[in-house]
């Protein structure tokens, strides 16, 4: 049978194949499974627009057979078939999708990168076989053909006997070497799980057989292997199910099965939109930071899927930075699956699919502080730190995303409060937001610079955390009132601004002086004040810093 050349392109990435050191070999299995799914759809559309065809849901599947005695693989579906002309077209040229266009040599030459990222089709069987064979018999065919290739040097194609429609990928599973072992490969419950994670979300059956035990007959402690085929995906993906079928616990099942966390989530948001962007969505709220949240090594992203496929595990895109808490995963049908990282995050469908995500977990949280003030205190106590310091990062470009989540301790209130609610209840001759900052609120409570402030009964919020001065400084204003200090020099109090009398300056100032000569470099001035009650002597600062900030920023590392 005379060999026929690939293309070159095809025969470079197959070389990476062949000799590739990925180590998620696994994901060769994802590929050909989401072949089949495709094959088994262009028959589905076929039927819909051909009255002669009639889809019998029973009739459609794929199959999995491993036999370890001869090192053999095989994956079978009953979808639309090749003919010789597809299987020399699709198969001896490169992924026909197209995406996958290589961006220069050098991501060629480190493999590791490519095969990660994108999804590299039917050539990915070469990381786990020596031999690749594909029978088919497209629909309306009478003839089938087998495809045959063992790597780089090329392909044969000859007819061959097959009775039914579809495709049969045999793949000769590779022999162990020093390094690696592809013997699990060939092991039922590895491939069971690894179907499991990339493709229990297939709308159609994955049989395989699979080995049970059972007690023999006639006898109470004797067991027997029995065989018997299990469809081993679950088919359904609970995110393409009504909401009103599903319980909180499905969810919750769904959040543990998925290990998002640990925890039980305090909330999951369900989207299904429809329009010009089609996707689907279940993300979870947790409840508890996770340990590695606040460090550098806390990886943000959601899943990505397309089409029930999964092709990225943390989409980072998915996500601000500030919501970067939130778990889940996304599936479209309008993403390609042969994506790159690079390709995805100038996507616009992706982008838009973010923008959505945002703003509805946005309404979500808005929802939770509204109905269910108590979750919203977890889940803020857990993450509020994050969205503060959203309001402070990128320039505060979505501070108006998050004005309306933050909360902080109010000396009224005794508890955390909206910015809204405070305003809410300002006097009228009340002119700023007045805050305080220090390290708890019990010390805070105790600042003299409070005194005034409190006196004339005004609310303050009470900033205990680093982060907090510098998310409000960004803010500038809320409701178009300023943020104050109370231990800014102007209060914006008439008491404090009246005027101190001459006479009490002269008064004083040979004991101001004093005061000032000893705390030289510590102090800019010392001055009489209106604004003490019952404490003597307060400071004040003069600038738009507060004391407070001045020592944040003077602890940093320049
Ligand atoms: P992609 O799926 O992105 O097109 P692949 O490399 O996975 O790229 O597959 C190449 C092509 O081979 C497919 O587009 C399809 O036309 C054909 N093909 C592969 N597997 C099958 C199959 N099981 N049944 C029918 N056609 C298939
Ligand atoms: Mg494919």
């Amino acid at each position: 049978m005379a060999k026929k050349e690939f293309k070159a392109e095809s025969k470079r990435l197959l070389e990476m194949m062949i000799n590739s050191i990925y180590s998620q070999k696994e994901i060769f299995l994802r590929e050909l499974i989401s072949n089949s799914s495709d094959a088994i759809d262009k028959i589905y559309y076929k039927t819909l627009t051909d009255d002669t065809l009639t889809f019998n849901k029973d009739d459609y599947y794929i199959r999995i057979e491993a036999d370890k005695d001869n090192r053999l693989l095989k994956i079978s579906d009953t979808g639309i078939g090749m003919t010789k002309e597809e299987l020399e077209n699709n198969l001896g040229t490169i992924a026909k999708s197209g995406s996958l266009a290589f961006k220069n040599e050098n991501e060629l030459k480190d493999g590791h990168d490519i095969i990660g990222q994108f999804g590299v089709g039917f050539y990915s069987a070469f990381m786990v076989a020596d031999v690749v064979t594909v029978i088919s018999k497209a629909l309306g065919s009478e003839e089938a053909y087998k495809w045959e290739s063992t790597g780089a040097d090329g392909y044969s194609i000859e007819p061959y006997e097959k009775d039914t429609v579809g495709t049969e990928i045999i793949l000769k599973i590779k022999e162990n070497t020093e390094d690696e072992s592809y013997d699990e490969y060939l092991d039922e419950y590895r491939l069971k799980s690894i179907v499991k994670k990339y493709s229990d979300f297939i709308r159609y059956p994955i049989k395989m057989e699979v080995t049970g035990s059972r007690p023999k007959e006639g006898s109470d402690n004797e067991f027997e292997d029995y065989k018997e085929e299990q469809v081993i995906n679950s088919m359904v993906p609970i995110w393409r199910k009504n909401k009103s079928e599903l319980t909180d616990e499905d969810y919750e099942n769904f959040y543990q099965e998925k290990r998002y966390g640990f925890d039980k989530p305090l909330k999951h948001i369900h989207i299904s939109v429809d329009g010009t962007v089609r996707y689907n969505a279940i993300l979870f709220i947790p409840e508890k930071t996770p340990f590695d949240y606040y460090t550098k090594e806390f990886e943000k992203g959601l899943e990505l899927y397309s089409s029930g496929v999964l092709i990225m595990e943390k989409c980072a895109d998915l996500l601000p930075d500030y919501f970067s808490f939130v778990k889940g995963m996304v599936d479209s049908e309008d993403l390609s699956l042969n994506i790159s990282r690079e390709i995805l995050q100038q996507d616009k469908q992706l982008k838009f699919i973010a923008k959505n995500i945002k703003s509805k977990i946005k309404r979500e949280l808005e929802g939770l502080l509204k109905n269910d003030r108590e979750k919203y205190e977890k889940f803020y106590e857990s993450f509020g730190r994050q969205l503060k310091f959203g309001m402070y990062s990128d320039f505060g470009q979505d501070k108006e995303v998050l004005q309306d989540l933050v909360m902080f301790y109010s000396s009224k209130e005794k508890k955390l409060v909206t910015l809204d609610e405070y305003v809410s209840r300002m006097p009228e001759d009340q002119k700023y937001i007045y805050y305080a900052t220090g390290e708890t609120n019990e010390r805070i409570e105790k600042l003299p610079q409070t005194e005034l402030v409190a006196d004339k009964g005004y609310e303050i919020l009470y900033f205990t955390d680093d982060i907090d001065e510098f998310a409000i400084k960004m803010l500038m204003t809320y409701k178009e009132k300023e943020f104050k200090s109370v231990s800014s020099g102007d209060l914006g109090i008439e008491e404090d601004n009246q005027d101190t009398t001459e006479s009490e300056e002269k008064e004083n100032k040979d004991l101001f002086d004093f005061m000032k000569e000893v705390l030289t470099g510590k102090v800019k001035d010392v001055k009489v004040s209106k604004r003490l009650k019952t404490h003597p002597v307060c400071l004040t600062a003069d600038g738009d810093l507060s004391i407070e900030m001045e020592k944040v920023l003077n602890a940093m590392p320049n």
